[in-house]
């Protein structure tokens, strides 16, 4: 198996080689605040659930839920996110090999 990027003969388990492994990484972070929103929206929803649903009469327990869907919200807005990033960086660069 070649890099699907660049063709290159070495893969790491992500399917690229290390080379554009490494300008992926120096490109996201660019995108570093991204995790702003993703942990805000996900925090923002634990809050709602879990001190609304006692305002609401509900069993506090129902904090426990709040907290689980905020972090898993988080988790997949972040999985979604670096994934939309890739085929950004993707499209938008590239390799090495290519430039001019
Ligand atoms: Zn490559």
């Amino acid at each position: 198996m070649s890099c699907s990027r660049c063709a290159a003969e070495a893969v790491t388990p992500s399917g690229w080689c290390a080379d554009c492994e490494q300008q992926h990484y120096a490109w996201s972070r660019q995108h570093a605040a991204d995790i702003l929103w993703q942990a805000g929206s996900g925090a923002a929803l634990a809050m709602l659930v879990g001190l609304g649903a006692p305002l609401l009469g509900l069993s506090p327990l129902l904090g426990i839920l709040g907290v689980l869907a905020g972090a898993s919200t988080f988790l997949g807005l972040r999985v979604w996110s670096q994934r939309r990033r890739r085929q950004q960086f993707l499209a938008t660069s590239l390799p090495r090999a290519y430039l001019p």
